[in-house]
């Protein structure tokens, strides 16, 4: 865990949300400021601050349930579902704590902003 990571104190039940999965070391809660109809927020239990600082190497399983998890409650939602991953500053990343975004209930355009 790391102390300065809101993330990391809503795995430790420090900071509420309303979580929708938990399984396997991975959990899904309800993002705080939804952008779409659905938005969900599909992270591991463990922190790691993103993608590019996953050490996919002997923990390939983790990457596979994180994004099973991801692709399946997107699935729920007949019309489709977009799944994203802000990395960095420059990708948007706000929170450094590695989570996929499962937006749905919508129409998605492209590009994104
Ligand atoms: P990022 O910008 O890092 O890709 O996404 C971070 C997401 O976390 C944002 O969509 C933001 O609304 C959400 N978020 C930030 N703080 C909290 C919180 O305390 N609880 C929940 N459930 N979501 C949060
Ligand atoms: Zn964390």
């Amino acid at each position: 865990m790391s102390s300065d990571c809101i993330f990391c104190k809503i795995v430790a039940g420090e900071i509420p949300a309303k979580v929708v999965h938990r399984a396997n070391g991975i959990i899904a809660i309800e993002d705080v400021n939804p952008q779409a109809p659905v938005h969900l927020l599909v992270l591991p239990e463990r922190h790691v601050a993103n993608i590019a600082e996953h050490t996919f190497k002997g923990s390939a399983d983790e990457i596979t349930s994180l994004m099973e998890t991801a692709a399946e409650l997107g699935s729920k939602h007949a019309g489709g579902f977009r799944l994203v991953v802000n990395t960095g500053a420059d990708g948007g990343q706000t929170v450094d704590h590695l989570h996929v975004h499962v937006l749905a209930g919508r129409h998605m355009t492209w590009p994104p902003g």
